[in-house]
């Protein structure tokens, strides 16, 4: 046993596994980005997106990773000195918090526990105070990938309503979009924010900005320098199916075929199978005596489990282990968290047997470490699942009559 034997198993919470069907996809000649094909894939990809974002609205696609697109959301609707909500999820809160004060925007950083989502109540007090109407936006990441804790965006909206703020609401779904139930259109979001290679199950490379006709109209009038995410520049062309610089081909390709997938399984789906995954592994977490790092169970996440190492043991050892002995990834702890919890994800293109190999993986991961656990968890992941699909099962057939 030792890496490099068999398959290697990808259970970090993104990059995720990609499908075969979308690395067939990528792999083919690059085509003229100003040709006739292009301008179909274009067209396809453009108007997929809206389906993956549940939005009538234009979704720009970038040449980036998923911080390129948290820098277009700021710069297309902000200017230099404007007041921010933001509130300290974890790891990747505190970076877009960064990256909006290096923009120069005043951040009132709502401090968090990292064990917990965004509060609506605290947002709707923060807003309620706010009577010159300062706040220029609210920026929230749905699916903190740090912690494992999901954050209830149609709940902060409801709270933004009901102090009737116009502050811009702005979202990060770089790891939840088609993986955990999102509605831009819905939900009132004015810009989301999200990238390729977590729920989307392409390479990274691409980044995302879904925008509503207010956030189009905050980008006619906003004083942030921008050129490269400038959304005029990118819309003019995409109206047409082109991109105003070379585009990344052969990931569009790539995208077309995870768009595909995606609805071909039925968006509903997909978020129930993450959901029944989630809970596998907790029911794994839970029968192993180990605790989870989210505190909230309506704030659970679909995509990833972040498991608190007992005292004394040094989580990045653990998976250290884990990759030699088992040839697995598992996500580490970023910053406040590093080497005190490890993270199972359980995205994209996952399912029962994947999950139940990877619980295994832990299992036996912990055995060889020495961490004190109880034996079982993946037993309880089995009983788990098939509960579930037995429920599942009986309901179709109660639908059925
Ligand atoms: N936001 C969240 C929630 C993330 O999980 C990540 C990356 O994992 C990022 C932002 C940054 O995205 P990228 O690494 O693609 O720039």
């Amino acid at each position: 046993m030792s890496e490099g034997q068999g398959r290697h198993f990808l259970q970090i919470p993104g990059p995720s596994p990609v499908p075969e069907r979308v690395l067939r996809a990528i792999s083919r000649q690059v085509i003229d980005h100003r040709g006739p094909e292009f301008k179909r894939l274009g067209q396809e990809v453009l108007e997929g997106c809206r389906s993956i974002f549940k939005t009538s609205g234009p979704v720009v696609i970038y040449p980036s990773s998923g911080t390129g697109a948290w820098e277009a959301a700021i710069v297309n609707t902000l200017s230099p000195g404007d007041k921010v909500l933001m509130v300290e999820t974890g790891h990747f809160a505190t970076l877009w918090r960064r990256m909006a004060e290096r923009w120069g925007l005043d951040v009132d950083f709502v401090p968090g526990d990292w064990r917990h989502g965004a509060d609506p109540t605290v947002i709707e007090a923060k807003l309620a105070e706010d009577k010159q109407r300062a706040v220029r936006a609210v920026m929230v990441v749905h699916n903190e990938t740090s912690t494992g804790v999901t954050s209830r965006i149609a709940d902060i909206r409801k709270a933004m309503g009901r102090v009737n703020h116009p502050a811009l609401l702005m979202v990060d779904t770089i790891s939840s979009l088609g993986s955990i139930d999102y509605r831009h259109e819905e939900w009132e979001v004015d810009v989301t924010v999200s990238c390729s290679q977590k729920g989307l199950m392409l390479p990274p490379g691409l980044g995302f900005t879904a925008i509503s006709e207010k956030a189009i109209a905050a980008s006619k009038t906003n004083r942030m320098p921008r050129s490269y995410w400038d959304w005029g520049e990118m819309l003019k062309p995409n109206a047409n199916g082109f991109f105003p610089y070379t585009p990344a081909t052969n990931l569009l390709f790539g995208l077309r075929e995870a768009i595909a997938i995606l609805l071909e399984e039925g968006l509903e789906q997909v978020f129930a199978r993450h959901q029944r995954l989630a809970a596998a592994t907790r029911a794994a977490v839970r029968a192993w005596g180990l605790e989870i790092l989210c505190q909230t169970p309506a704030e659970y996440s679909p995509v990833l489990t972040a498991v608190m190492m007992p005292a004394g043991h040094d989580a990045d050892e653990f998976r250290k282990l884990v990759l030699s002995k088992y040839n697995m990834s598992l996500g580490a702890g970023l910053t406040k968290l590093a080497g005190r919890v490890f993270r199972i994800g359980h995205l994209g293109e996952c399912n029962d047997l994947v999950l139940l190999a990877a619980l295994a993986g832990v299992e036996m991961g912990l055995s060889a470490a020495g961490v004190p656990h109880r034996a079982g968890g993946v037993a309880a992941a089995m009983t788990e699942l098939s509960g579930r699909q037995a429920s599942v099962a009986a309901n179709l057939k109660v639908a059925a009559g």
